[in-house]
Formats: C-alpha cells, sequence, structure tokens
C-alpha cells in the first residue's frame, strides 16, 4: 500500500508528501480525525514514504517494493516501532514510554529515520503523557514519532503544541462505500448504504460490516414501525449498549430522512433505503415534510445526547419516542 493507493483525504496527504518534498520533516507528528477514516494506515505509509529506498524516483512515494518498504508491511523493521497498550491493559503505560524515551537517541539501525508510532494516543494514561511530553520537548535527529487521535482533547496541549498537527475529516459515502467494497469484500447495496451511515461519524460501521447489513437494517426499521403501532409495548432497542442504540438511531435517521426526501424531490435516485422503495412511498404519504422535519430533529438530537454526553439512555429514548409519536398522530 502506498499514498496513491489512499482513497480520500487528497489535500492532507499532499501536506505530507510536500513535506517529504522539501524535506522539511517535523520531529513530531499528531494525526487528528474522526474514528475509522484511516489515520494509522496513512501513518505507516508515511513512515514507509519517509524510509522507502526509491522513494522521489517516480513519485513522493513509498515503492512498496524496496527491502525497506518490504519490512514495514509485514511489520518486522527495526527501526519502526508501533506503542499500543500491552495485553491486558487499556493505556500505554509509562514504562513503554520511558522504553520508547530511551530509543528515540539512539541513532537507527537502517532506517533514514526511526519512527516511533503511537496509535489512539489519547490512551496514553496522565502518568506516561508527561513522560511523553518529555520525549517531545527533546527532540532527538533521526528519529520521528507520530501520535494518531480521534479525541485530541484528552491529550495535554502541551503535547498537541510540540506535534505539527495533520487533520483528517470524514470521509464522504461514495468514498467509504468504495472502501468497504474493497476492504471487507461486501456487496454494493450494503456498502453503500454502511457509507451513508458512516458519514454521521456516530457509529464505527467496521463492526457491522460483516454481518447482513441490509437485513438487518430492515429488521431494525420494521420493529421501529411496529413500535409506532404500537407505543404501549416497550422501544426494542431501549435496553441496548449506546453502540448499538446509535447504530439503530442512525438507520431511522436514514429511514425518515429519505422519507423526506421523497416528499421534496420526488427523486428515488438521492435515497439509501432503495430497497423499500414502496414502503417508503407509503409511510410518506402519512406525513407532511414539517413533522418528517421534527422527527429529523428529534432524532438527531437523541443520538448527540448519547453520543457525547453521559445521559441516561433510556431517558433521552423514551423523551424521543414520545416526540416522535406526536409527530405521527399528528401528521
Ligand atoms: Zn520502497
Amino acid at each position: 500500500m502506498s499514498f496513491k493507493q489512499i482513497l480520500g483525504h487528497k489535500d492532507t496527504i499532499n501536506i505530507l508528501q510536500n513535506t517529504l518534498l522539501k524535506n522539511r520533516l517535523a520531529h513530531a507528528y499528531l494525526f487528528q480525525g474522526p474514528e475509522g477514516v484511516g489515520k494509522l494506515f496513512s501513518a505507516i505509509n508515511f513512515a514507509k514514504a519517509i524510509n522507502c529506498l526509491n522513494m522521489g524516483k517516480d513519485s513522493v512515494d513509498c515503492c512498496d517494493g524496496c527491502e525497506s518498504c518490504k519490512k514495514i508491511n509485514s511489520s518486522s523493521h527495526i527501526d519502526i516501532n508501533i506503542i499500543k497498550p500491552l495485553k491486558g491493559k487499556s493505556g500505554v503505560s509509562i514504562e513503554q514510554i520511558r522504553q520508547m524515551q530511551s530509543q528515540v537517541s539512539l541513532r537507527p539501525y537502517e532506517a533514514r529515520q526511526k519512527v516511533f508510532l503511537i496509535p489512539d494516543a489519547e490512551l496514553v494514561n496522565n502518568q506516561a503523557q508527561s513522560a511523553l511530553l518529555k520525549t517531545l520537548e527533546e527532540p532527538a535527529a533521526g528519529s520521528i514519532i507520530i501520535l494518531t487521535t480521534s479525541s485530541p482533547e484528552s491529550l495535554l496541549g502541551t503535547i498537541i503544541s510540540r506535534c505539527q498537527v495533520v487533520k483528517f475529516y470524514h470521509l464522504s459515502p461514495g468514498v467509504n462505500s468504495d472502501i468497504l467494497s474493497r476492504r471487507f469484500g461486501i456487496e454494493a447495496d450494503s456498502a453503500r448504504f454502511l457509507s451513508h451511515i458512516a458519514s454521521t461519524g456516530m457509529v464505527d460501521i467496521s463492526t457491522h460490516a460483516d454481518i447482513d447489513v441490509m437485513n438487518e437494517k430492515n429488521r431494525i426499521i420494521d420493529a421501529f414501525m411496529g413500535f409506532l403501532d404500537r407505543p404501549q409495548k416497550e422501544l426494542f432497542f431501549l435496553k441496548s449498549s449506546s453502540d448499538e442504540v446509535l447504530w439503530c438511531l442512525s438507520i431511522l435517521l436514514w429511514w425518515y430522512r429519505d422519507m423526506l426526501i421523497l416528499k421534496e424531490t420526488l427523486s428515488p435516485d438521492m435515497i439509501v433505503n432503495k430497497d423499500r422503495l414502496r414502503d417508503l412511498e407509503l409511510c410518506a404519504s402519512g406525513y407532511n415534510s414539517a413533522h418528517i422535519g421534527q422527527i429529523i430533529n428529534s432524532i438527531t438530537g437523541a443520538s448527540q445526547l448519547i453520543a457525547e454526553t453521559n445521559v441516561n439512555i433510556k431517558l433521552a429514548l423514551t423523551v424521543m419516542a414520545a416526540d416522535i409519536l406526536r409527530e405521527a398522530r399528528y401528521a
């Protein structure tokens, strides 16, 4: 894999290639952006390009075929270190950071630059972050440290200010769909649906890529419609984990969004639930756009509360369900 095979992130990769081209490598980088968009993957390719024996011959990219590239591909390059929490631990420990510190100042064995890569740097515990700061304050020629994170607010501000920040953004549904098809080999309809779910940024879709996505989402939609018909029954995902709840809410969000698109544009081309066009038309005929808009607001509000705060999930869902039932009744 090389830069040219990374889907999306064109501007971000351009920045990295420019630093390589001008030979202006920083001693520390923070790859910052949403989860699951390819920060670690890009960091490994950056490490490969930095050390590729053929870098710059044809392009500002790694060749994927030289000794250095092959060793990094097989995780056997002695100068490329990935620092992750040890088995059974939730965070990178201060001992691991101290060990890294002792190696940073040593010259590379065979690489141009040693690379120390810390994925999900928010998992470095507080004490270890202070040790890491010390390492960043004493940069050593011949070593580059790359941190990745989706929650920079969990890092010491002084760590961030010592790093060159490289920003990654959400991928467009089209790019996501491509990645899902290639990486997980899932069929086009499912990939397309998942990519839209991913674009909300609230669900880690990689955990849903191995199930029968289309059946699963239809089961959730049908169960919710069943609940609207018989609201005296308990909402079926009331007791699920927050990840599962967000997954269900994302599916419902796209369902109502599709209804709104059908009402406003009459264009089935733009809808996500193409396999349920008849049902969507039927449901949409019972609502006006303002009601659907309110329902979308309720689902979005509940999703944000659950994703971003410690709200009582059951309470947030009960309020949301009451809002939706009210709109359904007035519709
Ligand atoms: Zn190479």
